[in-house]
């Protein structure tokens, strides 16, 4: 990506409303835009960030059997009223609309219901159980606060599946796989050392259900931290965790955090509310249990910047960086543009991603904006790299930089990608 033709400019201010850090950087440097509070737009560097963090969780939901799909939008009221969520006292961040005949619809914020509702064409017997299906989905919700950037929208990016199960057991096992592969997840994401499982409210068989939960300061959530014996207990238990876990508040340290991602259990009940069963082996009726399990795609990415950014900018976990490569040319005579342009075309070919600050702009603001985008290695030519067959390469997130042979430069990410 060539950012001469890149139609996202670099900013020296974000928006004043804006208050806090992620959307203030990620305006800035033309990954997000605006729309209103809780709404954004996510332009070309943006989007890219979204995909790699998509590619992640994709692979990992795929390879403990989930299949991808893409529910819709919008709802019809009767599906959420058997089990009384369309009850704005219930759920209070229901969008709701109408069609031109005024019949009622909802914008949604969750699936279970439509899930269901659709896996009773699907599901018949014990043969078509377990089945786990998922999705990224933009949801809708109407929060009453929305200040904390793109990690809580009123429209964002969730990735949510629903495994179904013909036993308790089933789903338990199935239950505890899922959280591995979070682990996996949140590893990848560079978020790993503080992800916490934590303990949180509102589980359907044990007391409790699972939250995973990244410590960080400008996360909505207070967290207790057991070091020694690695548990987490979201602020709202809190008092009936440490009974049930025999652990003293004093050993607990207390953190702010923010919620990456929710798995909870469900159980049988909307199964028995919707009055969706299928038929066991044993000839008779079964209800279905129902498992549900949310990461906030848009919030992890809001996350990942609060946590690793420095007073230059973001600073990109490789894994999801816009690009691996932030390429900087220096002056613009033929010699120094031609080689800028082959080592681009040799990175691309190498399957290498690479972000190419071709532009006619002062060395000082190309640094400047390589340091605020934030990709892991930056990579100069100038006319003085050229006169001694090297590039010089800097890491985002060290102070010094070194030249290397630019042959042993790109045999290197050849090897890579080879
Ligand atoms: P919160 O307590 O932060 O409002 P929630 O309990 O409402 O979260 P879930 O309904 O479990 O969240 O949604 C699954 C995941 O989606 C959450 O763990 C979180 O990562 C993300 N998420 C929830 N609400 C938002 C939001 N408004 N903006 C961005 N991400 C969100
Ligand atoms: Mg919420």
């Amino acid at each position: 990506m060539r950012l001469s033709q890149l139609f996202t400019k670099t900013r020296k201010e974000a928006p004043k409303d804006e208050t806090a850090l992620n959307a203030q950087l990620l305006i800035r440097a033309g990954f997000v835009h605006k729309v209103m509070a809780g709404v954004y737009a996510y332009t070309p560097l943006g989007l890219r960030v979204l995909e790699n963090i998509k590619r992640i969780v994709r692979e990992e939901m795929n390879a403990i059997g989930g299949q991808e799909l893409i529910m819709s939008s919008l709802q019809p009221k009767e599906t959420w009223e058997i089990t009384t969520r369309w009850d704005d006292d219930i759920v209070d961040v229901w969008f709701k609309t109408k069609l031109k005949d005024d019949t009622e619809l909802g914008l949604a914020w969750s699936h279970e219901e439509a899930i269901m509702e659709m896996m009773k064409q699907f599901v018949e017997s014990y043969k078509d159980l377990p089945v786990s299906v998922y999705q990224f989905q933009n949801k809708l919700r109407n929060e009453l606060r929305a200040k904390s950037g793109i990690m809580r929208g009123r429209e964002f990016v969730m990735k949510d599946m629903y495994s179904l199960h013909a036993t308790a057991e089933d789903l338990d096992a199935y239950y505890q796989k899922v959280i591995e592969a979070y682990k996996r997840i949140y590893d990848r994401l560079g978020l790993g050392d503080d992800t916490y499982v934590a303990f949180a409210s509102g589980g359907a068989f044990t007391k409790f259900s699972h939250e995973f939960q990244t410590v960080c300061e400008a996360g909505e959530d207070v967290l207790y931290l057991h070091r020694d014996k690695n548990i987490a207990v979201n602020e709202e238990v809190l008092d009936e965790a440490v009974k049930e876990l025999g652990i003293s508040k004093d050993d607990l340290e207390m953190v702010k955090s923010a919620e990456v991602g929710n798995i909870f259990n469900i159980g049988s009940e909307k199964s028995e509310q919707m009055n969706i069963r299928f038929t066991g082996s044993d000839g008779k009726e079964h209800p279905i249990y129902l498992a549900s399990y949310g990461i906030g795609i848009t919030r992890v990415m809001g996350v990942i910047v609060e946590k690793f950014a420095d007073e230059h900018g973001m600073v990109w976990p490789e894994g999801v960086a816009p690009a691996q490569i932030h390429l900087v040319r220096l002056g613009a005579d033929e010699e120094v543009t031609k080689a800028a342009d082959d080592l681009y075309t040799k990175l691309a070919k190498a399957g290498v991603e690479v972000l190419y600050d071709d532009r006619d702009a002062p060395a000082g603001a190309k640094f400047a904006d390589a340091d605020l985008i934030g990709c892991p290695v930056r990579i100069t030519i100038s006319n003085r790299t050229l006169a001694e067959g090297v590039v010089e390469v800097k890491r985002r997130t060290e102070a010094d930089s070194k030249h290397v042979k630019t042959g042993e430069f790109l045999k290197h990410y050849h090897g890579q990608h080879a």
